[in-house]
Formats: C-alpha cells, structure tokens, sequence
C-alpha cells in the first residue's frame, strides 16, 4: 500500500533547502504521497531512502509505451475537471489471422485510410492488432509479418498460445509489440518472453481477484511492463472493472493494479461496438481493440477521444491572425470571429460551404467561444479594431465591411465607431452562415 507523507518524510534529508522545488522536505514529501512528484527532483536522497520510497514516488498508473510512439497509462486523475488525462486512448483494430491473405491486405489498406482532420488537428488510428485464430503459429508469424510490413502502426500481438508468440514476435520485436495474453495457464512463458524481447505484455485474469494474484506472480517474474486485462467481454461488467481498476490505482494507490488496462469490445453490429468502445475510453481504457474499421464508424469514436483528452485549461486555439477561405480577392467578405478552434473551424467550414471566398480574422480571446469571450471583456471594439488594423485586410478588400457574430449584435455600434469600418451582424449561430450569404 502506498505510504503516508510522514512516512516519506521520515526518509529524506530533511535538509529544507528548496531544491527540489518545494520549500520543505515535509512539503516535498507531501507531494510525493499524493502523486504530485518525483524523487528525482531530491539529489540529496540516498540510495537506502531511494529504494525504499520507489513505489509511494511511481506514478499511480505506471506509463507503458509500445510500437509507433503509443504511451498507456501515466494517468493521475479520476475525472478530467480534476487536472487533465494525459495520454488519449489508443485505438486497435484487429485483424485475425484466419482471414484469407486478401482479406488481410484489404483490412490493412482501411486501416491505413483511417486519417481525420478535425479543429486543426490531424489524427489516425493508433494501431492494429493482430489475432491468432489460425490455430497454426507459422500462420500468425506470416499474417504478422504482412501486417508489420504493410503498416507503420504500433502492433498487438493476440495470442494465448505461447508457441504462436514466439514464432511471431522476433521478426518484430524491433517494433517493439504489445504482445500477450498472459494466463494463469501460462502467464511464466509469455512474461519470460517479454522480458527476453523487452516488450509490454497483456496480464489476462477473470475478474478482479484472479487478476490481482496474477499480477503479483507475474511481477515475482522480475518483470513489470504490463497492460492488464480483467478478462470479461460483457460491456456492464467491464465498465465495472475498469472503474475498480482506475478507483483503486488512483485513490488507493494499490500497487498491483497501478497499470494501463486494455478493454476488447465485443459487439458485433459495428454502431453498437462504437457505442460499446465509447463507454470504454470514457472509462477508463488505455487501449481498446476494436474490429469496426469504417470511416464512417470510427470518426465518432475518435471524436469523443478528443474532446475527453483536451486539456480542459487549455481550450485548443488557432493562430489570431487573417485567415483565407478560397481564392479571395477585393470584393471578398470579411467575417471575425474567436480564436477558440471550435468556433473557429465551425465558421470556416460554413464559409467555405457557402463558396463565397472570404476572409476570416479570429480575435484572440485565449481560446473562449464568442458569447464567453464577450461576458469575459475579452471581445471588445477596441480590441477588434485594434486586431483589424494590424491584420491588414484594408489594404486586401476594397470595402469596409465587417461581419460580426450575431450573438454580439449588440457591440456593433461601438465597433462601427472605433473601426471606421460598416458593422454587419451576421446570424447568431455559423449554421445560418449560408442562408445569411444568400441574402445579402
Ligand atoms: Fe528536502 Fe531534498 Fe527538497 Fe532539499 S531537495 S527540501 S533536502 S526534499
């Protein structure tokens, strides 16, 4: 169990000299005990205290990383409005070996096709994972091969049969696969061969107790790169695992259970596993294996990833600067709006429907949408003349037209005033952009 902040306390320099980035060593140790530091940042700590207070200084989930840049875990919060999570959940799709070679190569190009742009930001499915169902270990060697060499995505190597493991993974082991499970039938051969290759492996147990008391043998392996696996298929009961898992990692910082976890969905109706992978990386999935590989299917998913892991401090912002929408020229309208992505990209795309070429100028409002912006003082006419005459767009457009959000309608006096420029109110919501367009 993890220690108190005076039994770490009891253990360092006590030397109160602030090094460390706290004004004492009680301070220090406090810190510790509620996963707000590292040991590290002590160089007076000895090598005795060290390893004594290793696990109250681990982070609360132990981060895991594996093949292309993929990082599990090192969470430190219950809920997102406590802090922020870290690292957002990474998403497999499987491919079973029992497909046919064509089938594989047409599940891996989808796979591969599985990139989105949304608010300004770029993603793709993280990777995929590769099932041995084929009852046959030279046959997953092969399917692995073919998908390591047809994918630059981190790799999942699934397979209980530890004959199967090990004629797959040397080929790859330079990826550096996630690979497992590890069972109690055979949890000393999987784990001996993670640590021979120095990859992650799966723990896999049925329910909360089994999965304890595997993990702590497993750990006696000498080893501890793991991901865990409560074992159950069934939506309600993994749900309930995961929350556990997460609870008891988090709050009662327990040991055993201070790894990533990784959920498998289990529906078959593509709409209902996307729901299914939803409840999961709301809570609390570091990875989930999924085989729906539709566009249209994992857009919604990665979606929400995206909302869930935006730090909710730090709103995602585009540049405060003059924007373009099509091939503008003089006659091309001028819109502002806010630099919050949201608003921004919400405004841009309506714009861009219209097929009108303008000119967007987002006033930097450190992220808020209008009406927050407004209630905050932070859209002011001062402030967007200000922005409009450092932009440049007078010397682009030969009018002095400005369109304003609707919801600020009420600033446009003021701005007319302060700009020079003629304040049109625009329609409240950027959905009515078009319609406002064609009326104009
Ligand atoms: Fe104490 Fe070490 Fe921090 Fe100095 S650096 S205050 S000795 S914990």
């Amino acid at each position: 169990m993890a220690l108190t902040g005076l039994e770490i306390y009891k253990q360092l320099p006590k030397k109160n000299c602030g090094e460390c980035g706290t004004p004492t060593c009680l301070a220090f140790a406090m810190a510790l005990a509620s996963g707000k530091g590292s040991l590290d940042a002590c160089p007076y700590v000895t090598d005795e205290a060290r390893e004594n207070l290793d696990s109250a200084s681990a982070p609360p989930i132990k981060a895991i990383k594996f093949g292309n840049g993929s990082i599990l875990g090192d969470e430190t919060v219950l809920f997102r409005h406590d802090k922020t999570f870290y690292h957002p959940t990474t998403l497999l799709i499987e491919i079973s070996d029992a497909l046919s070679d064509e089938e594989i190569q047409a599940k891996l190009d989808e796979i591969n096709g599985l990139e989105f742009d949304r608010v300004g930001l770029h993603y793709s499915i993280d990777g995929v994972a590769i099932l041995e169902a084929s009852g046959d270990p030279d046959r997953f060697a092969k399917v692995v091969a073919k998908v390591a060499a047809g994918t630059e995505r981190s790799l999942l190597l699934l397979s209980e049969n530890v004959d199967a493991l090990k004629a797959a993974l040397p080929s790859v082991a330079a990826r550096k696969p996630l690979i497992g499970s590890a069972t109690e039938a055979n949890y000393e051969s999987v784990v001996n061969l993670a640590k021979e290759h120095s990859v992650p492996v799966i723990i896999k147990a049925e329910g909360m107790e089994a999965l304890n008391t595997l993990v702590e043998n497993a750990q006696k392996l000498g080893y501890k790169e793991f991901v865990l696996d409560p074992g159950s298929r069934n939506p309600s009961q993994t749900l309930a695992n995961l929350t556990h898992l997460r609870r008891l990692a988090i709050k009662k910082k327990y040991r055993p259970f201070g790894y990533p976890v990784i959920a498998f969905t289990a529906k078959a109706d593509p709409l209902a596993e996307i729901a299914e992978a939803s409840v999961y990386v709301s809570k609390y999935a570091s990875a989930v294996v999924l085989k729906a590989s539709a566009k249209a299917h994992i857009l919604p998913l990665m979606t929400l990833r995206q909302n869930l892991y935006t730090d909710p401090q730090k709103p995602i912002q585009v540049e405060p600067i003059l924007h373009t929408v099509g091939d503008v020229n003089e006659n091309s309208p001028v819109y502002i709006t806010t630099n919050f992505s949201l608003t921004y990209y919400s405004v841009e795309g309506e714009v861009e429907a219209s097929k009108i070429p303008s000119y967007i100028l987002p006033i930097d409002t450190d992220g808020t949408s209008v009406l927050t912006a407004y209630a905050a003082g932070k859209y002011e006419p001062e402030k967007i003349a200000d922005a409009l005459a450092k932009s440049g767009v007078a010397e682009k457009v030969n009018h002095r037209n400005l369109i304003i959000p609707g919801y600020v309608a009420v600033i446009s006096g003021k701005l007319q005033e302060v700009s020079g420029w003629k304040v049109i109110v625009g329609p409240r919501d950027s959905s009515g952009i078009i319609s406002f367009t064609r009326a104009m």
